[in-house]
């Protein structure tokens, strides 16, 4: 989608600072991290919010876990821990409407949400 962010990163028009890619998923770091470590996960394709994953294909869903666990690795979080996060629409506090996962580590974080 022209008009979208993450797609213009998706395309590589907007570089992003990237931790993690495959042909379907792209991994970079948050420009306002909310921890040591923030990075965001995201499909290549424009899927706007996590109600609109096709459930016929759940090998893209797969995939984008297998980058949450890559970057996991990569950001040397795998032992401490980290959160993962998907914001859904309006309440779930989504502001950019490409699906993306938030991988957060680095510091011990709070729970419930606020
Ligand atoms: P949401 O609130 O939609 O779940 O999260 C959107 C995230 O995208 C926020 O954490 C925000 O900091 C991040 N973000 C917004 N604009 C940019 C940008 O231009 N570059 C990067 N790397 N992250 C961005
Ligand atoms: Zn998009």
């Amino acid at each position: 989608m022209s008009d979208c962010l993450f797609c213009k990163m998706a395309e590589g028009t907007i570089r992003p600072d990237v931790v993690y890619e495959t042909d379907r998923v792209l991994a970079f770091r948050d420009i306002n991290p909310q921890a040591k470590s923030h990075v965001l996960v995201i499909p290549k394709a424009h899927i706007p919010t996590l109600d609109d994953l096709p459930p016929e294909a759940p090998e893209l869903a797969a995939e984008l876990f297998k980058a949450v666990q890559e970057v996991a690795r990569c950001e040397g979080l795998s032992e401490t821990g980290y959160r993962t996060v998907i914001n859904c629409r309006g309440d779930g506090g989504q502001e950019v409407y490409h699906l993306h996962l938030h991988v957060l580590g680095g510091r011990r974080v709070g729970w419930p949400p606020g």
